[in-house]
């Protein structure tokens, strides 16, 4: 059980609320969820799932320059991809009229004042923790001339950035969110993404969250542990129009996942997708949920990783190689294991009669015959890794060489090298063999043991595909400490695309369908793929190639 957990279970034994339990994600549209989200996701639905309670989705949309609606509907299909359901969708613009007589009854209640200095005024006299703010020149003014401001500035009279609403707290409040803090400004230059134009004033986040909760009747309300000191300000808001006693929600935080080698901001990805230095939000090398999907992360592997991470009070971030590690776990166990040759060669079994076929049943994993089996057609001429042939054999080198070791074709026939052709380069263009008729696996012959297996595909039957390797996108653990722009952080070889020849059982292969290729790491199928066109994109390697 997490501490939040433990905090609801005595809730509900205090029967606050009358025993209820509702809970909210509220995304920001302004970008694609990403594996950061997913963990509050987890949080806030799984809270409610487990308490007998809802989580709604709210959609925090107080800025109409940032938003839009393809993030809203990304949000949605990726948290239905991650298996939960809401009870309502709300956003934050539902309230605005509610917000805005707020923001009247605070300044007839002489709680708010129309400052009229620049940003940078207001930023420099907001004084330091230690040291108290200044008072802006404005912040006394009548309350008949900010409400008069105040409607100026909704009906779109005041161009934007000349002049802000602000709460009158303190400006010596040791918390500096309380040193009369901007509720509204004006903002014109876009529509919103709901209501159009009907609004010239927007509110702060800050001034719509903690309300929002309330409009709603959250009974608990989880983020992250960077709004600690913005609770005591939500709680304010609320203080100036519910009675003491009478409910209100409560803010509870935990940690936020970071993870190497990755930046976890929205702004950044957006960065990242807008200067074209990743293929889209759901370039498979994005920390987001598409991104995910389409590397070929399974929802239970995304599950496993933020139960193994769990939720605390401290900030950290968690080794890429988990996440990694989760997924290889998850398809280990189920995901077909095919042959792929990356490196193509030739090879031609001298021995073998010309024009025969053999078809090769394999079982998609050896040993559990109950996952299934496919067809491999076996002939004289194959492919095989570049790789396992070497002109000049060693005593370490245990696959073909001329004259060298006994080497097994998985699934197949015992064979040993015997000579290779080579173009005008010098380049190794075909390896001759020969093979042993009696020791097809399976057979009698096939229980015979050399010191290695390698990998064939029928070269008459084989098909080509496309392989997208991907890798790491940064090459730094930790992006956002560098000095240098993020984006000179990149990994140059987070991509690596060639094209392989694939057994031909791949052709029917669906989106989203997993594979492991046998020595070269596990794949899916990428959307874009089609049968006369296949596309893999390699979802992890087989083992953790960066550890240290
Ligand atoms: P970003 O910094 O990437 O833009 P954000 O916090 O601004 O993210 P929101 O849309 O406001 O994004 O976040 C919605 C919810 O997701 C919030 O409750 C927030 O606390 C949570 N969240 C965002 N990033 C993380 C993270 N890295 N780990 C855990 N929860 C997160
Ligand atoms: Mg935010």
């Amino acid at each position: 059980m997490n501490f939040i957990e433990e905090i609801v279970e005595n809730d509900l034994k205090a029967k606050l609320n009358d025993g209820r339990i509702q809970t909210r994600f509220p995304p920001e549209p302004n970008g694609y969820l990403h594996i950061g989200h997913v963990k509050a996701i987890c949080m806030d639905f799984g809270i409610a799932k487990k308490y007998g309670g809802v989580c709604n989705l709210r959609f925090d949309d107080t800025n109409p320059a940032k938003e839009d609606t393809e993030y809203v509907d990304s949000i949605m299909r990726d948290i239905r991809w991650l298996g939960f359901e809401w009870g309502q969708v709300f956003y934050a613009s539902d309230y605005f009229d509610q917000l805005y007589e707020l923001a009247i009854r605070f300044i007839k209640e002489g709680k708010a004042y129309v400052d009229e200095q620049t940003a940078e005024q207001i930023a420099e006299q907001k004084g330091s923790p230690t040291e108290p703010g200044k008072e802006s020149p404005f912040r006394n003014r009548p309350i008949e001339e900010n409400l008069r401001l105040f409607e100026q500035m909704q009906a779109g009279e005041i161009p934007e950035g000349k002049m802000v609403l602000r709460a009158k707290i303190d400006m010596a409040n040791p918390n500096m969110h309380f040193r009369d803090p901007i509720i509204y400004r004006i903002i014109t230059s876009h529509p919103h993404h709901r209501t159009g134009r009907k609004w010239n004033v927007y509110p702060m986040y800050d001034f719509a969250h903690g309300q929002s909760d309330y409009f709603e009747g959250v009974t608990h309300s989880i983020c992250t542990l960077e709004f600690v000191v913005h609770r005591p300000l939500y709680d304010w808001f609320i203080d100036q129009f519910v009675p003491q006693g009478e409910y209100r929600p409560h803010q509870y935080e935990f940690n936020r996942l970071n993870i190497t080698y990755t930046v976890m901001s929205k702004r950044k990805m957006l960065q990242l997708v807008k200067e074209g230095l990743v293929a889209g939000w759901d370039d498979p090398r994005m920390p987001t949920v598409c991104g995910l999907r389409r590397r070929g992360y399974t929802p239970s592997s995304i599950h496993t990783f933020i139960d193994r991470i769990g939720y605390t009070k401290v900030e950290g971030t968690i080794d890429l190689g988990l996440l990694e590690h989760v997924i290889r776990e998850d398809l280990k166990e189920t995901a077909p294991r095919m042959c792929a040759i990356l490196e193509p060669i030739r090879l031609v079994i001298d021995n073998y009669p010309e024009g025969k076929e053999e078809t090769i049943v394999a079982e998609n994993i050896d040993g559990k015959p109950e996952l299934g089996t496919r067809e491999m057609p076996f002939g004289r001429e194959l492919f095989i890794e570049r790789q396992d042939f070497r002109e000049e054999g060693s005593k370490d080198f245990y696959r073909l060489s001329p004259g060298g070791r006994e080497v097994r074709l998985k699934n197949a026939y015992i064979i040993q090298a015997v000579s290779c052709e080579k173009d005008e380069n010098g380049n190794i263009t075909v390896v001759h063999a020969t093979y042993d008729p009696n020791s097809k696996s399976g057979t009698e012959g096939g229980n015979r043991k050399v010191k290695s297996t390698i990998n064939w595909v029928s070269a008459e039957k084989a098909v080509p595909a496309e392989l997208r390797l991907y890798d790491r996108l940064f090459s730094v653990e930790d992006p956002s400490a560098s000095d240098k722009d993020f984006r000179e952080l990149l990994n140059p070889d987070s991509l690596k695309v060639l094209t392989a020849m694939v057994e031909p059982a791949l052709k029917t292969a669906k989106q989203q369908d997993h594979f492991q290729f046998l020595k070269q790491g596990y794949f899916v199928v990428d959307d874009d793929s089609t049968a006369e066109h296949l596309v893999f994109n390699r979802t992890a390697s087989l083992k953790d190639n960066w550890q240290k």
